[in-house]
């Protein structure tokens, strides 16, 4: 310790060590979380320009015992670090595939695609693409209605063994979104060479699109990719009716966001669709 220098006087650093401290409770709390259930996916709607839903994407929330709703962001760094995002994903593909076999009864999402995010831990497991075909398989969820997030950080490693587990995943129904679009590194060379269906323009993008020229030319600029690449691109974090009506000028005609809805735990979203339709029919 006393070639440490200040890594020594770091260590012993009282805040560092209540994080250390924090950082293993959260772990710890996360195992218990998992055994007991208390994970659970709440769903935000994606929308055409005419308010036809198009799909749903599945957000995980904690309802913890004692600290009621924790977000995604107080857990899922953690979650990552210590490689528990691995079984936790695991678990929550298995309750939106679960919930897309439950919805295959409702009216209204029946074959409503469902995307569940992926993290890089996850996809990099060897047997990956072999696991999500067993959840498919144990509850018959149609894979044709899951989709797959996943972020161009995460093709970066093992990128051919990626690729591989993507082309299989898709060879039985299952789409790719790129995630947070725009945020990465990745070369457009490189992008080319991905098996996607869709691209997400990261919110960042969005949030100041009306004010910001920059903002503006990279999301003109990831609309006319998307198009050369024939993907779909869908908006992110779009807020207002002037997002959507400037993305819909750009070329972008799929939105998600607070302007349409929040993310609902499914059972309100169920029953917000069940008022639309009635105010429709009206
Ligand atoms: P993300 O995948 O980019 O998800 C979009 C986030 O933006 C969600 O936050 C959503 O609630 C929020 N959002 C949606 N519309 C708007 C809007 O109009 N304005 C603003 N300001 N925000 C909006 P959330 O649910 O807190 O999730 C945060 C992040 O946590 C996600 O970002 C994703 O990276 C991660 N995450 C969430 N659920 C899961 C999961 O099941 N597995 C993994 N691995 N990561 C997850
Ligand atoms: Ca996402
Ligand atoms: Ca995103
Ligand atoms: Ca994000």
């Amino acid at each position: 310790a006393k070639s440490a220098g200040s890594n020594c006087f770091r260590f012993f650093d009282p805040s560092m060590q209540a994080q250390v401290q924090h950082r293993a409770e959260l772990e710890a709390g996360i195992r218990v979380g998992m055994e007991q259930g208390q994970f659970e996916l709440w769903y935000q709607p994606q929308y055409d320009r005419q308010q036809q839903l198009l799909g749903l994407e599945a957000l995980v929330r904690w309802r913890h015992p004692e600290k009621g709703l924790i977000s995604p962001a107080d857990f899922i760094p953690v979650a990552e670090e210590t490689g528990l995002i691995v079984p936790l994903g695991d678990q929550l593909l298995e309750q939106a595939c679960q919930q897309l076999v439950h919805w295959q009864q409702h009216s209204q999402l029946n074959g409503v695609p469902v995307a569940v995010n992926i993290s890089a831990r996850q996809i990099h497991t060897a047997d990956f693409a072999e696991r999500v075909c067993a959840v498919l398989d144990r509850t018959g969820a149609s894979a044709n209605t899951l989709e797959l997030e996943v972020t161009e950080s995460m093709l970066v490693k093992d990128v051919e063994q990626t690729i591989d587990k993507m082309r299989r995943l898709r060879l039985r129904g299952v789409r790719f979104s790129l995630d947070d679009f725009g945020t990465g590194y990745s070369s457009l060379i490189f992008l080319k060479q991905l098996p996607l269906d869709k691209l997400k323009i990261d919110q960042g993008f969005v949030r100041d699109l009306l004010s910001d020229s920059n903002d503006a030319a990279i999301v003109k600029t990831v609309v006319a990719l998307g198009q050369s690449m024939d993907l779909t691109v869908l908006a992110e974090g779009v807020e207002t009716r002037e997002h959507c009506d400037a993305l819909a000028a750009m070329g972008c005609y799929e939105y998600q966001g607070y302007y349409f809805s929040k993310p609902l735990p499914p059972a309100e979203l169920e029953a917000r669709l069940a008022e639309q339709v009635v105010e429709s029919g009206t």
